[in-house]
């Protein structure tokens, strides 16, 4: 039969089928625990409330929301009633979020009570927005730099709890968007239909992948504000796993609280968190439920995966995706055939970011056509499939990254005879000396695998003779010392010479970007013309 796949049908099958699991908050005030029997009712207010305030079908609603159980209201509350969900990036600039707001046309905004002052500064821009709903335990309308404002709990005190969903939208209407960075420009932006987002749910519960259950307590402590969360919530919710959300800027002391005291199985986060989480572990080891951490966003250091697993027995998982993939693209998980080699094989495999997830298909293109799957050659990986975008939201730029019927990520990688992908770089993350490619992330991972380093980020920094030259910029771990020398000499036996970095600058921190990558943009804007002053070139 051919059913719609919609957002209603996660939301009706997990509160039909388990309201007695937990939407499991932290607030300023303590944790909060919703049965999903109440959640279910919130949510259907929640619809209520927005209908009241004048949204229809097709109208987007952006959320300016941490990770909490409103926001997670929202994340079913608004599919569910055929509006559309557009999270916004609170960590953007103001500049940025008024583009957003505007490209997408919101008619209504979630914000956390604590992030109202984001509007100060965006009040006069924002013309679509007709009114402001404010998320909080107690709040103040009328201290809303926008008005109307509405108390979100005095709004779904007057809901109905029965509010009917539409069962006859169009499968392939939009249901969600998020807007990601662009290397220049505004950011632009990805809609999720309901189809993309069911099959992407459903993916999260194979056993290849992530094998969310009713037996899992999930925490997502990637920001709800991006890329769906990885779209942990909705197969959360669907398959009836508990699910805990960490509120407000958790520190890694707070996650790993929480993991403890709400015996968390499954957590997903960048790996700059979870540098941080270990940090914590290794301080003061505990011993906790975590059946999988799930790491992506940015490349996951081989290093990191062995101290959780070896250190701390806590089996750690690398995937790989982007916003407009809803995200999940890859995972990186041993075949049967490959659980009998070394365990440094093994490691070396799983630090890769894996194959291509079942109902993806993918390209490995280079300047000559399809490069072979020899784990050598180079090319730009192209992907296609129900949950991947096929274009921008109203937006000509979206001619450069879709073209032929695939998605073009701009991210360079080689693939094995297995099918194994290991990302390279970005296209333009790559640096480029004497006209041969150097992978930035291939020596950062080999420098944050040293035992005094916390972070390292390598750019490419212009230089009259090469073009450009890598320079290593690296975090020590507290009390840690180390000289450029010893580094480069650390380096020495894993790379070709003219690879190593020219020159290593320490610092306090990394810049990152909102989402907690490294912001290599800023480090190569603050060294560009560092190298030929400083450094004599390193190539023979
Ligand atoms: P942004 O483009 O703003 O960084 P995305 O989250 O959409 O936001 O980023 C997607 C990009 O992040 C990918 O194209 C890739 O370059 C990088 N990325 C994601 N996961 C991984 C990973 N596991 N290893 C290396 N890079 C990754």
């Amino acid at each position: 039969m051919n059913t719609p796949l919609l957002m209603e049908h996660l939301f009706t099958y997990a509160t039909t089928y388990y309201p007695r699991r937990e939407v499991i908050t932290r607030t300023a005030s303590g944790i909060q625990r919703f049965s999903y029997a109440q959640f279910g009712e919130r949510a259907r207010r929640l619809s209520s409330a927005l209908a009241t305030l004048g949204v229809r079908r097709g109208d987007r609603v952006g959320t300016l929301a941490w990770n909490d159980h409103r926001h997670l209201e929202a994340y079913f509350g608004i599919p569910c009633m055929g509006s559309v969900l557009h999270t916004i990036n609170i960590r953007l600039a103001p500049d940025q979020i008024a583009y957003i707001i505007n490209h997408a046309e919101d008619r209504v905004l979630l914000v956390d009570s604590g992030l109202l002052p984001l509007l100060e500064s965006i009040r006069d821009n924002i013309p679509t927005v007709r009114a402001v709903v404010i998320m909080g335990d107690h709040v103040d309308p009328a201290a809303s730099p926008i008005q109307p404002a509405y108390s979100y709990e005095a709004l779904l005190a007057e809901g109905d709890p029965h509010f009917g969903y539409p069962t006859d939208l169009d499968e392939n209407s939009p249901m969600g968007m998020c807007y990601t960075s662009a290397t220049t420009g505004n950011p632009k932006g990805v809609l999720y239909s309901h189809r993309g987002l069911y099959l992407h749910s459903l993916l999260l519960g194979m056993a290849n992948t992530a094998a969310l259950s009713e037996n899992d307590t999930v925490l997502p402590i990637v920001p709800m504000f991006h890329a769906n969360a990885w779209g942990i919530p909705f197969a959360a919710v669907w398959f009836g796993a508990n699910i805990v959300l960490p509120g407000p800027a958790p520190t890694p002391a707070i996650l790993v609280d929480l993991f403890e005291k709400e015996h968390v199985t499954v957590a997903a986060g960048v790996p700059t968190v979870w540098l941080g989480v270990l940090q914590q572990l290794d301080a003061n080891p505990r011993s906790l439920a975590l059946r999988m951490v799930l790491c992506g966003g940015s490349a996951a250091p081989e290093s990191l995966i062995r101290a959780y697993e070896e250190r701390h027995h806590i089996p750690f998982v690398h995937a790989y995706g982007m916003t407009e993939t809803s995200p999940l693209a890859t995972f990186s998980r041993l075949k049967t055939h490959q659980q009998s080699l070394s365990a440094d094989e093994r490691l070396a495999i799983r630090a890769t970011q894996g194959f291509l997830v079942p109902g993806l298909e993918m390209r490995l293109m280079s300047d000559h056509g399809e490069a072979a799957w020899n784990g050598e050659e180079m090319g730009e990986l192209w992907l296609r499939g129900p949950w991947v975008a096929d274009q921008y939201y109203q937006d000509e730029r979206s001619q450069d990254t879709f073209m032929d019927g695939w998605l073009h990520t701009g991210d360079v990688a080689t693939v094995d005879a297995e099918g194994f992908i290991r990302l390279v770089d970005r296209t333009k993350d790559l640096i480029k000396s004497g006209g041969e490619w150097i992978s930035s992330v291939d020596l950062e991972n080999a420098i944050m695998g040293h035992p005094a380093v916390l972070e390292a980020a390598v750019v490419g920094v212009a230089h009259p003779k090469w073009d450009e030259r890598p320079l290593a910029c690296v975090v020590l771990k507290p009390g840690q010392s180390v000289t450029p020398a010893e580094l480069i000499g650390f380096l020495q036996p894993k790379f070709p010479k003219w690879w190593l970095p020219d020159a290593v600058v320490f610092l306090d921190e990394i810049p990152k970007t909102s989402v907690g990558k490294f912001m290599k943009r800023a480090l190569r804007d603050q060294y560009r013309d560092y190298m030929p002053n400083q450094a004599e070139p390193n190539p023979s």
